[in-house]
């Protein structure tokens, strides 16, 4: 490994050693640990205090996953099977360094390598997705983190609300404290760990990865099968003849199902039913009731204040009508008095296998955890001299990026702007540096000669065989299985794929 300054340049006359790792260089006691608690003096020198995380594919893999991690035994299976991932291998900084690893290995007769350094992120940030029909807070409120600002809601999507939390102004444009606590979540969702974020006007919630949601205290157990007027194209058929009118309750469109569209193609009569809110379209109605976590994403726990009265011109009495929320954890079944008035009744028995019907058909409400990073200019020079070639050979599906071996998801247009799950990376893989920014792992794999052709390091090449006797920061090795659903980061992309 190529250095800049040797260890007496970076060694004081009381036995402290300055860590270069990062920008706020550390001065380290012997026995101690830095700032980041990622680099310690052991004996005079700075090593990296986690183990560096080799992924081993295992032939039981081929027909079912034998998860393990554990400490490395210096035997490679052979070289297809081995994967070098950045997690614990050290930063390329000051940024004109070459990655700290850069590996070959031949692959179905290829020689391939690969680029791994953990990158020092300080454009970075997480989006959550959120399985949940509650609301948890106005778009563009403010989401807080033990008081701090750490992001805001966006925009919801089709049965989750989400949350955009991180980058740049939160992270450097705020106070200290809001730049260390904002550091301080995105690393705890990044490690799978569970987070308690407040919304301005909004309710409390319990985000972790992989797990479903605790909203206001109350643990989601699923997420919608649709918006109102989906459910009642779903489910018209199996409520035709059973019953006169049904209403899905639902914050963004609520249906109604004898003025929609799959009621009428079905012959279902009119009802007089009216509703409050805006009509869109026949059957379909937007703002009923002020967003909450009560019906349907509502702020209602009585379906009825949505209705206006019957028309008596055409509600009869003795009508009936089920009324039921998107998920189909609430609903109530009513029947017109003689005055035309909603009286609740309860549910048939041949209504309650539809009810049922949209519980089964709800998936389990999950928290999903995507970082998302912007590999500039530093972490690209230690790849390559000419750092707009890399960029240029992940755009032509050349070069594959992966994230601690798992695949990402490159944005188009200029830079290596990517997303990964945090649930497909090993644990524990994220960490932090205190200026603040992330440190997540990110690797580079291609063929030799792509390599050679984008400008890259050779002269710093190294064989995998040889990565026993490396010399550098690493002072431990761990070998642990690849995510089941992880492609093999050692195939080669080809031009169209996905990164
Ligand atoms: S914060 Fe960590 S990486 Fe940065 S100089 Fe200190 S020990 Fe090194």
């Amino acid at each position: 490994m190529s250095t800049s300054a040797t260890l007496s340049d970076r060694a004081t006359s009381d036995g402290k050693v300055r860590c270069d790792a990062c920008p706020v260089m550390c001065y380290i006691k012997p026995g101690m640990v830095g700032a980041c608690d990622r680099y310690a003096n052991r004996d005079g020198e700075i090593v990296r205090v986690d183990p560096h995380v080799l992924l081993q594919r295992t032939v039981e893999q081929g027909g079912g996953v034998v998860p393990f991690n554990r400490g490395w035994d210096g035997q490679l299976v052979s070289a297809g099977q081995t994967f070098v991932t950045a997690i614990g291998a050290g930063t390329t900084y000051p940024d004109y360094k070459p990655a700290p690893f850069i590996v070959s290995s031949e692959i179905d007769g290829v020689d391939m390598v690969t680029v791994v350094t953990e990158g020092i992120f300080s454009y970075c940030g997480v989006k959550v997705k959120v399985d949940t029909d509650r609301h948890l807070g106005p778009e563009e409120s403010p989401v807080r983190a033990e008081g701090e600002a750490v992001g805001h809601v966006t925009t919801g999507e089709y049965g989750s609300q989400m949350l955009s939390l991180g980058g740049v102004h939160h992270l450097t444009g705020g106070s200290k404290k809001e730049g260390r606590i904002t550091c301080d979540t995105l690393l705890d969702l990044s490690n799978g760990k569970a987070v308690t974020l407040t919304i301005d006007n909004g309710a409390e919630v319990v985000v972790q990865a992989g797990r479903p949601p605790i909203v206001n205290g109350v643990t989601e157990a699923r997420m919608r099968v649709g918006c109102g007027s989906a459910t009642i194209g779903m489910f018209a058929r199996q409520w035709f003849g059973k019953v006169d009118e049904v209403v899905v309750v639902d914050d963004h469109i609520t249906g109604v199902l004898s003025e929609h569209q799959a009621g009428k193609y079905l012959g279902v009569k009119d009802t007089g039913i009216r509703m409050k809110g805006r009509r869109s379209t026949p059957g379909r109605y937007f703002q009923v009731a002020e967003p909450g976590t009560g019906w349907g994403g509502t702020n209602i726990s009585d379906p009825l204040t949505i209705l206006e009265p019957f028309n008596p011109k055409v509600a009869k009495p003795g009508l009936s009508m089920l009324m039921v929320s998107t998920t189909g954890e609430q609903y109530g079944y009513y029947r017109l008095d003689e005055a035309l008035r909603p009286v609740e009744e309860e549910l048939p028995e041949t209504l309650r296998v539809s009810v049922e019907r949209i519980k089964e058909n709800c998936e389990p409400a999950l928290c999903t955890v995507l970082f998302m990073g912007g590999a500039g200019g530093s972490l690209r020079a230690g790849v390559t001299e000419n750092p707009v070639r890399l960029t240029r050979s992940v755009k032509e599906a050349l070069t594959r990026v992966t994230c601690g071996g798992a695949p990402v998801y490159v944005w188009p247009g200029g830079g290596i702007t990517f997303m990964v799950d945090v649930s497909r990376v090993p644990e524990n893989a994220f960490g932090y540096v205190p200026t603040p920014a992330l440190v997540a792992p990110i690797e580079f794999t291609m063929r030799l000669s792509d390599y050679a052709a984008l400008g890259g390091h050779l002269d710093d090449v190294r064989p995998l065989q040889s990565l026993g006797a490396a010399p550098g920061y690493v002072t431990d090795r761990s070998q642990v299985s690849p995510h089941a659903e992880n492609p093999w980061p050692l195939l080669p992309r080809t031009p169209g794929q996905p990164a």
